[in-house]
């Protein structure tokens, strides 16, 4: 249930209804709005009565939340979140574009990726620290180092950088080095993981898992969520079919469905969907028409020599045309009420 408050209630009404929910052995989490406080009941193990709560004064309304996912259910927060990473905004009205290799493999290499993308339009840096391999031999990613790479781009380029926690043991130290930890799709039900990303005060990019249900997904944000992190970004990054064409299948139909059921922004990863470069254009404008709030792509300035995923990264010149064509399409996007969604 969410307790909406007048608009102008004052804290002593707001506390009261905190305590009220409390008394009856449940979670009150304040959402704080553009004009009124809402506050959500959680924990609860059946129905809640509404009418204790609306004899509170400064109680306008209580609204059952029919979701599952409460905190990232529309029905708690109709508004967007727009989440602010050292000034890039990601959400409602913004088009923001992440991009770089999927690995750091050294500091020229990231450095030169680095001032390709953000000179071609990037405003966000990505590049895999810890990598999650499918295989054992493959390259692991450099760790440590990676993330110390990782904040000179920061510092040379001006760019925040995301990458990856893939464990608990390394959450600590890839929180301490990037402005946004991303969970990948492989750890999409990590919910130990999950948790722990609750405790950061860091935004998360949740890759949404490889045959998850758009519920499940968006569970996975909730379990961020209810943690007290409610800086959460999905990513849409191809579900596994039985097409062999590409290495995932891209499931574009996510994005206005998660605009509908979620106020999180939502973004899409062509290059892992696809796995073949010369699809990661196509994709990536439609990927734009359908409403995302972001593109996060793999590019690599000598792909043929890339420790890991060269066959999807784009060429810089690709990137550049990349660029260039989405800017029409959000601009069409843009001119639709609900901004496509
Ligand atoms: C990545 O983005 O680096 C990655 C490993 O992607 P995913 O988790 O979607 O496979
Ligand atoms: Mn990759």
């Amino acid at each position: 249930m969410l307790v909406v408050m007048k608009k102008g209630a004052t804290q002593v009404e707001i506390d009261a209804v905190v305590s009220g929910i409390e008394k009856r052995g449940c979670i009150a989490r304040p959402i704080p709005g553009g004009e009124r406080v809402a506050i959500c009941v959680l924990h609860n193990d059946g129905p809640v009565d509404a009418s204790a709560f609306l004899q509170i004064p400064g109680v306008k309304e209580a609204i059952p939340v029919t979701r599952p996912y409460k905190l990232a259910s529309r029905e708690s927060q109709a508004s967007d979140t727009v989440i602010d990473v050292g000034g890039v905004r990601i959400g409602n009205g913004h088009l923001t574009i992440i991009a770089g290799p999927c690995a750091i493999e050294s500091e020229t290499q990231a450095l030169a990726i680095a001032r390709i993308v953000k000179k071609a339009g990037a405003q966000i840096f990505r590049g895999g620290a810890y990598k999650p391999r499918t295989s054992p031999y493959a390259f692991q990613g450099l760790g440590d180092e990676g993330l110390k790479i990782l904040a000179k781009v920061r510092l040379e380029t001006g760019m925040p950088v995301v990458t990856e926690a893939i464990d608990h043991e390394v959450f600590e130290m890839v929180e301490q080095y990037a402005d946004i930890v991303q969970i990948g799709a492989r750890n999409m039900q990590n919910f130990s993981l999950l948790r722990r990303a609750g405790k950061s005060r860091k935004p998360v990019l949740l890759k949404r898992g490889l045959a998850a249900t758009i519920e499940e997904w968006l569970m996975a944000a909730e379990y961020v969520m209810e943690g007290g992190n409610d800086q959460v970004i999905l990513c849409e990054r191809g579900v596994r079919t039985f097409a062999h064409h590409s290495r995932n299948t891209l499931d574009l139909s996510a994005v206005p469905v998660v605009r509908q059921e979620s106020h999180l922004p939502v973004i899409v990863d062509p290059s892992h969907a696809a796995g073949i470069r010369d699809q990661v254009i196509p994709l990536s404008r439609a990927a734009v028409a359908v409403g995302c709030h972001g593109l996060m792509v793999e590019v690599h300035h000598a792909p043929e020599t890339a420790l890991s995923d060269g066959a999807q990264s784009l060429y810089p010149a690709q990137f550049d045309d990349m660029c260039r064509q989405i800017g029409p399409i959000f601009g069409v996007c843009k001119m639709s009420t609900n901004g496509c969604g």
